[in-house]
């Protein structure tokens, strides 16, 4: 694979890479990571992150019998950042997970995965309680 001609070509490579196979985690830690039995595509994903000024570590998971897996995933408020502003995903809850994950430095809100008080962090088990015992009280 060649070079991204633009920010905006690595841009949209990860955006397609991270709404088909790719994974958002906010908590317990934030990362966002995409893996493929290809490694050209994880290379392409690896020179997307550079071109973006994203930080990233590459891992290659072996699976049974000849096929390896190649993982990748960038991590860093200030990666997390850049992504945000960058990417355009489209699958809905990757991209709520997105938003997530840079509302979750801000220094008020859910003291494990940092979003609004009002807002349940996806997949955050104290966003999850303090909202079940909000609906609880309410009858
Ligand atoms: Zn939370």
């Amino acid at each position: 694979m060649t070079d991204f001609r633009s920010s905006h070509q690595a841009a949209f490579y990860l955006s397609g890479l991270i709404d088909g196979d790719g994974w958002i985690v906010v908590t317990p830690q934030r990362v966002i990571g995409v893996a493929c039995i290809d490694r050209d595509i994880i290379d392409g994903a690896a020179r997307a992150f550079e071109t973006l000024g994203a930080r990233y570590r590459r891992r290659i998971q072996p699976r049974s019998p000849h096929k390896d897996l190649f993982v990748i995933e960038a991590s860093g408020r200030n990666s997390f950042a850049i992504l945000a502003s960058s990417l355009q995903l489209v699958h809905p809850l990757k991209a709520k997970k997105l938003s997530a994950l840079v509302a979750s430095y801000q220094s008020f809100g859910c003291r494990s995965c940092g979003v609004d008080l009002n807002v349940q962090g996806p997949g955050c088990p104290v966003c999850y309680s303090r909202h079940y015992a909000r609906r609880t009280r309410r009858g």
